[in-house]
């Protein structure tokens, strides 16, 4: 196997956080976590998955897949009984693995109480969740929770992670960060079924999952959605909640965060509370490094919290 260092995506993520630890030394905890969980799960590129539905060899779109985008069902809706778990499955226990182990220490002094709280999180539910025996359950019991998730099933994501004695929001924490180089892996072979000028929903059309944020792209300043779990890349209206779907431009809004004004941006939407990033782009974020830019800006999370917006978790259903 490759060393670590020797893998170009894990070079490039590195790289990345040091420019952001630089500009701002708070984010160094989160960072540093965030590392070792890519050094886990981008260890290595992940095979083209086998596709749950047909197409032709061409990879022209395949009547169902054509159907599924005019109907608003994104490509893997429905189709999650047949999705290949093994990699996710082995990714879960070793995250869980790393969450324990992790040794940071957090000064509260010192970090950004949006980094420490989300690690805290982590941290302390892995703890309890290995400490009370129940790191380790079988393979299929795993591979049953993504397809909660997938399905949006938050009911049984809280029973589930209420049996394990750790919070709802760890327990997706972890599913979600195994899944992702899967779905990244599906989003890619799924790109040739694509036809997104039969998308018009505000949640992704390859996974389904709600946008993590958004990007402002190029000179005629665009609005692409961005799905962090499966790099799914769309567009969609400015003046439109992506949410509930409200155009009342007196019902739409934006606010900055004091300092950041050139940089990002938060959208938010009066109708449903909800909120969304904005990131002014020149090119599409890969795939990859769309869940560290949400992460190192954890800080708006907390600044639209406390004015009462908030956004849904990625497959819940609203
Ligand atoms: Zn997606
Ligand atoms: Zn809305």
């Amino acid at each position: 196997m490759a060393k670590t260092s020797d893998n170009p995506l894990i070079v490039q993520i590195q790289k990345r956080w040091d420019s952001l630890v630089l500009a701002n030394p708070e984010l160094q905890p989160i960072a540093e976590f965030h590392r070792e969980v890519c050094r886990c799960i981008y260890r290595s590129p992940v095979q083209g998955p086998e596709l749950p539905f047909q197409s032709d060899k061409n990879g022209v779109p395949s009547s169902s897949a054509k159907e599924k985008l005019k109907q608003g069902i994104a490509l893997l809706q429905g189709e999650e009984e047949l999705l290949d778990f093994t990699l996710p499955v082995s990714f879960y226990r070793e995250l869980l693995q790393i969450a324990f182990s992790y040794k940071h220490t957090l000064n509260p002094h010192q970090n950004l109480a949006s980094s420490r709280s989300f690690l805290d999180k982590v941290i302390t539910g892995a703890r309890s969740m290995i400490q009370a025996g129940k790191w380790y359950q079988n393979q299929q019991d795993i591979r049953q929770l993504f397809i909660y998730v997938l399905q949006g099933n938050l009911d049984r994501i809280t029973q589930e992670a209420e049996q394990l004695h750790i919070s709802r929001d760890l327990l997706l924490t972890l599913l979600h960060y195994s899944l992702m180089p899967v779905l990244q892996a599906y989003g890619t072979r799924l790109k040739p079924l694509l036809e997104l000028d039969l998308w018009t929903q505000g949640n992704c059309p390859i996974c389904g999952a709600w946008p993590s944020l958004s990007e402002l792209r190029g000179a005629d300043q665009i609005r692409y959605l961005r799905c962090s779990l499966c790099g799914g890349d769309w567009v969609y209206p400015l003046l439109r909640c992506p949410y509930c779907e409200n155009t009342n431009h007196e019902k739409l809004g934006y606010f900055f965060v004091e300092g950041e004004e050139k940089k990002h941006r938060i959208y938010v939407c009066e109708e449903c509370k909800g909120y969304l990033k904005v990131f002014p782009t020149l090119d599409p974020t890969p795939a990859e490094f769309l869940n560290l830019e949400d992460l190192a800006t954890l800080h708006f999370d907390v600044v639209a919290a406390e004015r009462g917006y908030s956004r849904p978790y990625p497959f819940q259903k609203l």
